[in-house]
């Protein structure tokens, strides 16, 4: 069973604008993205008006914080949990798999592994079951195996020194170590002076968060723009004001893209008044304030381009984005998997 959205105008990835465009879809996948003109037959015509683009992805959720219905018809197809109880987070990951699901796909860390007491041990928000406390560089790399073996798509590691005590730098390369050889990504949560050196010297490849407790010097940002990546959640730091924790993030990520960093969107859905679905405060700041063109914004925002193999899963936004970002709030419907959820 093939279905094929056309819509008048259609942002396929970089440098890619289609004018009367076509996406075909069967099972799940993208089978033909392109000019309507010269698509193939498919068994059901849908019409689309307005602006198609990939589906958003969200780097940085906590989703049993939110409503996965409402996340998806906000125009985000995918999410990655970073910090929940692994006995509910990994069994939901795996229900979003299914067509059933009412949501985006789900992909998950399961606990933050953090040293006895660390964070987020006292944090109200957080159950005890979302941390896994490190005994030891050995017991890190079991932590790591374990989390592997119920599915963990990333293995999150808590390096916050404002809230407690942190894992010792053996732990955190054993954490590494045993992540790079299961093919894992490490994130870091990153809070206190000198942590940040200690994540990219560890190694891991990314921050949970644009980190914002310090000025980092230029040299750290050019060695660390080529180890990893920022997930950028710049509002959470003000939520629509301007703080010194936002003027210091920013600064930082403009040096870190300077020097040729990857940063990509995500916005710590869980973690106060962050509305689900796009947010369109973060999707501004990172054009305004840190000064990234509205494609490189959709690029962040996006998991790839729409092509051939891919998955099917679109938003149509009333206007287009490259024109006038704040397009991105007007979600008329989504596509996820190759099955219309709204419009
Ligand atoms: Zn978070």
């Amino acid at each position: 069973m093939t279905i094929v959205f056309e819509a008048p105008l259609a942002w396929f990835g970089v440098a890619a604008l289609v004018r009367q465009a076509a996406v075909v879809c069967d099972g799940g996948r993208v089978t033909y993205a392109g000019p309507s003109a010269s698509r193939p037959p498919a068994d059901e015509v849908v019409d689309l008006d307005g602006f198609l683009m990939p589906g958003v992805a969200d780097r940085h959720v906590h989703i049993r914080l939110s409503d996965p219905a409402a996340v998806l018809l906000g125009g985000v197809t995918a999410v990655r949990d970073l910090g929940w109880v692994p006995e509910e987070i990994f069994p939901l990951a795996g229900a979003s798999e299914l067509p059933t699901f009412s949501g985006p796909l789900i992909r998950a860390a399961g606990p933050m592994l953090t040293a006895p007491g660390g964070y987020p041990a006292r944090e109200r928000w957080a159950p005890a079951g979302l941390r896994r406390e490190l005994a030891g560089p050995e017991d890190a790399a079991n932590a790591v195996g374990e989390l592997a073996e119920m599915g963990a798509a990333a293995i999150k590691v808590a390096l916050n020194s404002d809230a407690g005590p942190t894992p010792s730098d053996a732990e955190v390369a054993a954490v590494v170590e045993a992540a790079h050889r299961r093919e894992l990504p490490v994130t870091a949560h990153v809070q206190g002076r000198g942590q940040a050196e200690r994540a990219v010297g560890a190694g891991i490849d990314e921050f949970a968060h644009t980190p914002w407790s310090e000025r980092l010097s230029d040299e750290l940002l050019s060695v660390a723009a080529g180890t990893s990546r920022i997930v950028s959640t710049l509002d959470i730091l003000s939520f629509g004001q301007v703080t010194p924790e936002l003027r210091t993030a920013c600064d930082n990520l403009v040096r870190f893209r300077a020097a040729g960093g990857t940063v990509v969107y995500g916005t710590d859905l869980g973690n106060g008044s962050i509305p689900p679905g796009i947010h369109m405060r973060e999707a501004l700041l990172l054009h305004e304030i840190v000064r990234m063109s509205r494609e490189e914004v959709l690029v962040a925002m996006t998991a790839g381009p729409i092509a051939a193999g891919g998955p099917a899963d679109l938003v149509l936004l009333g206007s287009d984005p490259l024109i006038r970002l704040e397009a991105l709030q007007d979600v008329r419907a989504v596509v996820r998997s190759g099955r219309l959820v709204s419009g």
